[in-house]
């Protein structure tokens, strides 16, 4: 930024009355006033970045007391939000006109802030979990794990500071997300946290409720059946013989909680204690507890407008290049969640130096075998999902895999394939398979979903040849793939995109598979700078007289 257009920002600020303070560290600092409906209020503004990729900070230095306490874009210490950030390019070459821009900004959302109470509320509203858990004093973090959706309350568990919560009726499971985030050993209360919920959004208060009669005549004025519910288990529940009452409550926004710990003075029965909070206990300070859902239920569906994998069973035969890369986001969409969900690896080869440069592992798996390193890695992330590894060879696959829900092949073996194929021929075709390839050295992936009689099985791909016995029957590749020879040993290079490729073009189908659309069954992707001949996604139909799925 030239010197010109900088000189240009401090004749805006001059000409608006704004005079220069110096330095604050980088920044140069300048005061003034902007005006407000309830007169003018003083304002700082400092300005590091004469680029304006970050905006110049305006900090209200006085009359704090005007504004409502409970307020969108304004923190404790007078900081103002008046652009979100990068929402207004700011022209870094007109610093005159940029200055003004803020300064005009800020005025206005500072007058709304003062004096729309409309847009005060619904800015709240919109963003109510993040003003109840960030407002001062700040809410304590309870996660919320694995709690039945109609369940009127949850076992607590502690850690050990005390300072982290977890709620969960599943001690194992609770414990296992606990060692997976580093919590260590938890503890369980000895009350439990009651759960309500109510479909109305809470009303915004000039501040949170900070003692017990604030937050009943909060609930009073959100939700007269919530707030019932609430005063009824006060009169009923006999969970007073503990020091701290829990609860949470559920509403479009989601969770939020409140704990307190009233101190009467000596036993009391449930009329008792709720007669008390209404007198002498009335003003026994309440913490806000910020509630957050970690459950798998949540974090597997959050970004999905379908159905996840909960509750399927599937199984995937390849753990290389394409599978280890595939595992890992079937667990991602809920494979291995629910009562009978399970997602079975099946891979007989060990990790060698030569896999890690296009694999999901990495050396702190070498030498294991696939399929358990990569069970062992996926449940590290992913605690509560359940899984299974088989290190064995594809022959010697127990039959109950076709009674699963899924079989992927994801080898890009042929001859496992046809294999697989033949298997699921004899069976009679009792789930559906999907095959996942990479063609050549990697200028495309295909794949091919069979499911009933009406579908190409994977021996249809090819078709009789006088030359090379076989070929593809919608052939892609103009020549043969280069290959590379070590010993007797050869293989088909072709780089870790190809397997990102591979899996990204199964979970595609997958989640199309989830909405009830598995059309067009062969699909092929290619990369975009080779040279090969196009090939189209499409419905592929059985070839005519297949030697393995033509009736006989
Ligand atoms: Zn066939």
């Amino acid at each position: 930024m030239g010197r010109e257009a900088v000189a240009a920002g401090l004749r805006e600020l001059a000409a608006r009355g704004f005079s220069s303070m110096g330095y604050v560290g980088e920044q140069r600092m300048f005061r003034g006033t902007l005006a407000s409906p309830r007169g003018p209020l003083s304002v700082a503004i400092l300005i590091q970045d004469w680029d304006f990729l970050e905006y110049p900070t305006i900090i209200v230095t006085d009359g704090m007391k005007k504004f409502p306490q409970l307020r969108p874009h304004l923190d404790l210490h007078g900081g103002l939000c008046y652009f979100a950030r990068r929402s207004v390019v700011l022209d870094r070459y007109d610093a005159g006109t940029a200055v003004a821009q803020c300064l005009e900004q800020a005025q206005a959302v500072l007058g709304k802030i003062l004096d729309d109470r409309n847009y005060v509320v619904h800015d709240i509203q919109n963003e109510f979990l993040v003003h109840w858990d960030r407002a001062e004093p700040r809410a304590m973090p309870f996660y919320l794990v694995g709690v039945a959706p109609q369940a009127r309350s949850a076992r607590i568990h502690f850690d050990q500071a005390g300072n982290l919560a977890l709620l969960s009726d599943n001690a194992e499971e609770a414990q296992a997300l606990a060692s997976c985030m580093g919590w260590g050993q938890l503890s369980e209360a000895m009350n439990r946290c009651w759960l309500f919920r109510s479909d109305k959004f809470p009303p915004v208060p000039d501040r949170f409720p900070a003692a017990v009669e604030e937050f009943f005549s909060w609930l009073r004025q959100w939700d007269q059946r919530l707030s019932h519910a609430i005063q009824h288990h006060f009169a009923t529940d006999a969970a007073y013989e503990y020091e701290r009452l829990v609860m949470a409550v559920h509403m479009p926004a989601g969770w939020i909680g409140v704990m307190f710990a009233p101190r009467p003075p000596g036993k009391l029965t449930c009329g008792q204690m709720k007669a008390y909070l209404h007198g002498r206990g009335s003003s026994t300070p309440i913490q806000r507890l910020a509630v957050t859902d970690v459950s798998s239920e949540f974090v597997h569906s959050r970004n999905l407008s379908f159905k996840n994998l909960t509750g399927k069973r599937i199984t995937l035969v390849g753990c290389g290049a394409i599978g280890s890369q595939l595992a890992p986001a079937l667990v991602r969409l809920g494979a291995g969640q629910g009562q009978q969900g399970l997602l079975r690896l099946v891979d007989e080869e060990d990790l060698m130096a030569e896999n890690l440069g296009r694999h999901y592992l990495g050396y702190n798996r070498l030498g294991q075998p696939k399929a358990r390193a990569l069970r062992d890695e996926i449940e590290r992330q992913f605690p509560l999902a359940k899984l299974e590894d088989l290190s064995k060879a594809v022959q010697d696959l127990r039959l109950d895999v076709m009674r699963d829900d899924l079989l992927i092949d994801a080898t890009g073996d042929q001859a496992v394939s046809e294999f697989l194929n033949g298997q699921w021929l004899d069976a009679k075709r009792p789930l559906p398979v999907l095959y996942v390839w990479i063609k050549g050295n990697g200028e495309c992936v295909q794949s091919l979903w069979c499911a009933g009689q009406e579908d190409a099985c994977f021996h249809c791909l090819r078709v009789p040849d006088a030359e090379v016995y076989r070929k593809d029957r919608h052939p892609v590749l103009k020549r043969a793939p280069e290959l590379k020879r070590l010993g007797c040993h050869a293989f088909t290079p072709y780089a870790v995109s190809s397997g990102l490729q591979a899996a990204a073009l199964a979970t595609d189908i997958i989640c199309d598979w989830l909405q009830g659309r598995m059309s067009p069954r062969f699909r092929t992707r290619c990369r975009e700078n080779v040279d090969v001949h196009h090939v189209a996604s499409t419905d592929l139909p059985p070839l005519s007289g297949c030697l393995a799925c033509t009736p006989r």
